[in-house]
Parts: structure tokens; C-alpha cells; sequence
């Protein structure tokens, strides 16, 4: 990838594509081009392809996708899997109709089985059952990332994968109903501290074990990967470090400046016990994390404050 490449990110606005584009500016790329959901519907094939025929991008990173947690994916299932599946298929086919040089699908380490062994090798993919919660989304992505493997095996596409841990960052979701725990968590404290409240309700019992990444490094990563691998399998990224709810829960309260208590809530659900990604094989293409916890904590917590109130 030049600096002067053709670059189209697919999913430009959301909190990973938009970390993606942030990156490649840093990099001094200039010919970066998005288009909004308004401008550009991913599942109307039509659309796509004129697009690819008339802008010719040479690198895609395929960052867009309907993405929610645990109860939208649950009430919505046919929607996952059938919106999921038109935007890779379209953009994927159109990127190899229309000779992109190279495309890299962003998987999420959600859809790897239910019980795997910890931590997660990229080998385990299709080990075992789904997470039953988010069948529909996994079934979507997992088809994704084999496309891309297959294009690669049978046409010799350019065509690589990755699959991301849980990320965290600016443009996360913080509302309460449909976030994740670490937005969830520094909307929680923020809000009890101006609000002078006596305690913050954690979910869960605060044991399960969880890895966070940074959406910038995530950037990195991926970017990363572009100009330097081009296996067929696709690649864990992640820190390889975990931490339970409860140590999570306790760093964002000294952040924001909390200084109540917490409790627990032992009714709402835990999930998974463990998800920790295997990230030696990143590793050994020689790239790892640069955001400590803390500091993408306290600058996540900054971007809340400035863009979110
Ligand atoms: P998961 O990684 O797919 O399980 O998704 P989450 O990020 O939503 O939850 C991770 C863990 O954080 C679970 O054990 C939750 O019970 C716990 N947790 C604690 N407080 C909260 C909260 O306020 N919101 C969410 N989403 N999770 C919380």
C-alpha cells in the first residue's frame, strides 16, 4: 500500500472503521474514500458495484457490518444474518470483480465456539457450537472470513482476515441498553459522580475474565496486516492480557473519581466466563499493542466528556 493508494474503508463513521481511517491518515495517506449508509446502502448490490466500477479503490478494509449486543442480536436474529451476509457478499464479490489489489474482512472474536480452550488460537474457529446468543451474526461473519480464504484458494485474491478482541474506544456505544461493559461502566461512574450517588450497580459477580483492545491499535493492526501478511487464515488481534469485571470496574472508578462503592448485581448475567484471545501468531508477524489499559481508559473517558454530554 502506497501513500497515494485508493483506499475505500466500508464503514467509515463507526468506531472501528473510523479508528481505521485515523490511522491511515497518520500514515499520510491521502486518497482515503468512505461513503455514509445514506450515500452508499451496502445490501443493494446494484449500488455497490457501480461504486467499485466507478471509484476503483485498490485497498478495502471491509469495516461495515450490523453490529448490537446481546439482546439485539437475540430479538433480531434474521436481521444479522441476512444484512450481514448481503454487505460481505456484495462488497467481497465487487472487490474481486473490479480487481482491488488487496481486501481485509474484520471477523470479532464473539463468533469463535462457545467452550473453546483458553486462550483462543485462530485454529479453534468452527471447533464447536455457537454462542446460541448471536448464532446469526457468527454464522454471517464466519461465512465472511471463508469467503475470503476461498477467493484466495481458488483466485488467488488478496483477500485476508482478522478477527478482532473486545474493543473499546472513542464513538463506542454508551447507551446503557445496548452497550458494552466498558462504555457501559464509564457512563455508570461519571454518572454517579456528578450526581453525588452512594454506589454504582455492576453486572454480574464481577469473576468473568475479559481482554479489552483499543480501536486505535486495533487500527494498527489491521493496518498492519495489510502490508504484511497474506495467509489464507485469519489472524487474532488482540492484547493476550486479560483482567476480571471487578478490577475493570474498580480502574474506571479511580479514573472518573469516584469515590462511593460498588455492587455487584448477581441477577444480571455473567456471559462467558473467559475470552482470551492467542495472539502469538500477530506477534510473531512482528506486531503488538501500544495503548496501556489505563491511559485508553482515561482518554476514552475524556472523548465521553467532550462528545457525548
Ligand atoms: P461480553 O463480553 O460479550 O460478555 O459482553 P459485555 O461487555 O456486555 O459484558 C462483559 C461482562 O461485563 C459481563 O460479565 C457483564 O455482566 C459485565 N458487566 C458489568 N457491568 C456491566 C454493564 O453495566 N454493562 C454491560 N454490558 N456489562 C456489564
Amino acid at each position: 500500500m502506497e501513500r497515494n493508494s485508493k483506499i475505500y474503508v466500508a464503514g467509515h463513521r463507526g468506531l472501528v472503521g473510523s479508528a481505521i481511517v485515523r490511522n491511515l491518515k497518520e500514515k499520510g495517506c491521502s486518497n482515503i474514500i468512505g461513503r455514509t449508509h445514506e450515500e452508499l446502502d451496502l445490501k443493494d448490490q446494484k449500488s455497490v458495484r457501480n461504486f467499485f466500477r466507478e471509484e476503483k479503490p485498490e485497498y478495502v478494509f471491509l469495516a461495515a457490518a450490523k453490529v448490537g449486543g446481546i439482546n439485539a442480536n437475540n430479538i433480531y436474529p434474521a436481521d444479522f444474518i441476512y444484512e450481514n451476509l448481503e454487505i460481505q457478499n456484495n462488497v467481497i464479490k465487487a472487490a474481486f470483480d473490479y480487481k482491488v489489489k488487496k481486501l481485509l474482512f474484520l471477523g470479532s472474536s464473539c463468533i469463535y465456539p462457545k467452550m473453546c480452550p483458553q486462550p483462543i488460537k485462530e485454529k479453534y474457529l468452527l471447533s464447536g457450537y455457537l454462542e446460541a446468543t448471536n448464532e446469526a451474526y457468527a454464522l454471517a461473519k464466519i461465512s465472511g472470513l471463508k469467503m475470503c480464504q476461498f477467493f484466495k484458494r481458488q483466485y488467488g485474491a488478496d483477500f485476508i482476515s482478522c478477527m478482532p478482541t473486545n474493543l473499546y474506544g472513542p464513538k463506542d456505544n454508551f447507551d446503557l441498553n445496548s452497550s458494552h461493559v466498558m462504555p457501559a461502566l464509564i457512563r455508570k461512574f461519571h454518572e454517579a459522580k456528578v450526581n453525588n450517588k452512594e454506589f454504582v450497580e455492576v453486572w454480574g459477580t464481577g469473576t468473568p475474565l475479559r481482554e479489552f483492545l483499543h480501536v486505535d491499535d486495533m487500527a494498527d493492526g489491521c493496518v498492519f496486516l495489510m502490508g504484511n501478511y497474506d495467509g489464507e487464515e485469519h489472524v487474532n488481534i488482540g492484547t493476550g492480557k486479560e483482567i476480571t469485571i471487578r478490577e475493570l470496574a474498580e480502574t474506571i472508578k479511580e479514573i472518573v473519581g469516584f469515590t462511593g462503592e460498588l455492587k455487584f448485581n448477581k441477577d444480571k448475567p455473567d456471559g462467558t466466563p473467559r475470552k482470551l484471545l492467542d495472539v502469538s501468531k500477530l506477534k510473531e508477524l512482528g506486531w503488538t499493542y501500544k495503548v496501556q489499559l489505563k491511559d485508553g481508559i482515561k482518554s476514552t473517558y475524556h472523548w465521553f466528556k467532550e462528545n457525548y454530554l
